[in-house]
């Protein structure tokens, strides 16, 4: 058996195009474009990339980008000071603090600070709560891609087992909130985990997260199970000096024991991009009081 590829990049692309074409009658309907900004401190060269590439997707979607960059010498006050501006800002309906930032601020502080009706990453307990309880919020842009790409493969997720790996607060704790909201039975495992490839083993759904590169092997997959690769690993290539990237999972063993599998590059890595796009047209609704049916991204 081979596992069919969830093509994470094709769904990242056909979910930024529905969300352009719901830019038009937002616009319409309220003379202004959803608007989303990002805060950048200090120049690492990965958030660098990153802010471009969201800065570039959101002006590709119809929507307003503001670009707000800081030197690595800021201070605290001075970030806080910028988003509150940004909180008090009508045209941003979304903001987004990059991660990491420099060692001098207190990260906790900067999230807390962010309107918890702006926070389109989901990071702000407010919303972490919300997740819990099951209430309207902003559910961080990773899980909520990897829900969209289950649900379109299996459909109804009710009673399936899913485990995920990896209990961060902006991957694995959302993911396992998302699942068990969809009537999964969720474990949620981790570093203390006893017995992880027999956990693993159980599941319809595996997801993981964890930053272990091609830690889940394909004997740990249960055969025809669903397999969430959100790893993203740099090892060295098979060329000197060259470097390629893997997931956390085996890729090639678990897909020929699993129903699907999403690959690296290629799987959940496009996906939240498109998923912070969708958050921020959904928030610009939301704060304008402007009905949006959410189903239809
Ligand atoms: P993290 O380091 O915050 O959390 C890792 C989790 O893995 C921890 O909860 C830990 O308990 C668990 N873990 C560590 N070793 C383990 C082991 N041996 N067995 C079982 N569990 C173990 O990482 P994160 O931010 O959740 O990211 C996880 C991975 O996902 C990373 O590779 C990261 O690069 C990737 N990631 C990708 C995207 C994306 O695709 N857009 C977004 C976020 C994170």
């Amino acid at each position: 058996m081979s596992a069919d590829i969830i093509d994470g990049k094709a769904y990242a692309a056909g979910l930024r195009e529905r969300v352009a074409g719901l830019v038009p009658a937002f616009r319409a309907a309220t003379g202004r474009a959803p608007g989303l900004a990002v805060v950048l401190v200090g120049e690492d060269p990965a958030s660098q990339v990153y802010v471009r590439s969201k800065h570039k997707a959101t002006v590709e979607a119809g929507m307003e980008s503001f670009e707000h960059r800081l030197p690595a010498t800021a201070s605290q006050d001075e970030l806080l000071a910028t988003v509150e501006r940004l909180n008090a800002d009508d045209r941003v309906d979304g903001i987004l603090v990059q991660l990491p930032l420099p060692p001098h601020i207190d990260e906790k502080r900067v999230i807390a600070t962010i309107d918890p009706d702006k926070d389109v990453d989901g990071f702000h307990v407010v919303n972490a709560g919300r997740l819990a309880v099951g209430e309207e919020g902003y559910v961080p842009c990773t899980p909520l891609g990897c829900l969209m790409l289950l649900k379109d493969r299996l459909g109804d997720l009710s009673g399936l087992e899913a485990v995920v790996i990896g209990r961060s607060n902006i991957v694995g704790k959302p993911m396992a909130a998302l699942l068990l909201a969809e009537n999964c039975t969720v474990t949620l495992a981790h570093s203390r985990t006893r017995d992880l490839a027999g956990v693993v083993r159980r599941a319809d759904i595996v997801v993981a997260a964890v930053g272990r590169p091609e830690m889940v092997r394909g004997d740990w997959i249960r055969p025809g199970a669903t397999v969430i690769d959100v790893g993203i690993n740099r090892v060295p290539g098979a060329e000197p000096g060259k470097t390629r990237l893997v997931g956390d999972v085996a890729t090639a063993e678990a897909a020929a024991v699993a129903g699907a599998i999403t690959p690296v590059p290629g799987g959940v890595g496009p996906m939240t991009i498109a998923v912070l796009l969708r958050n921020t047209l959904v928030a610009a609704h939301r704060r304008a009081g402007v009905p949006l049916a959410t189903d239809a991204i």
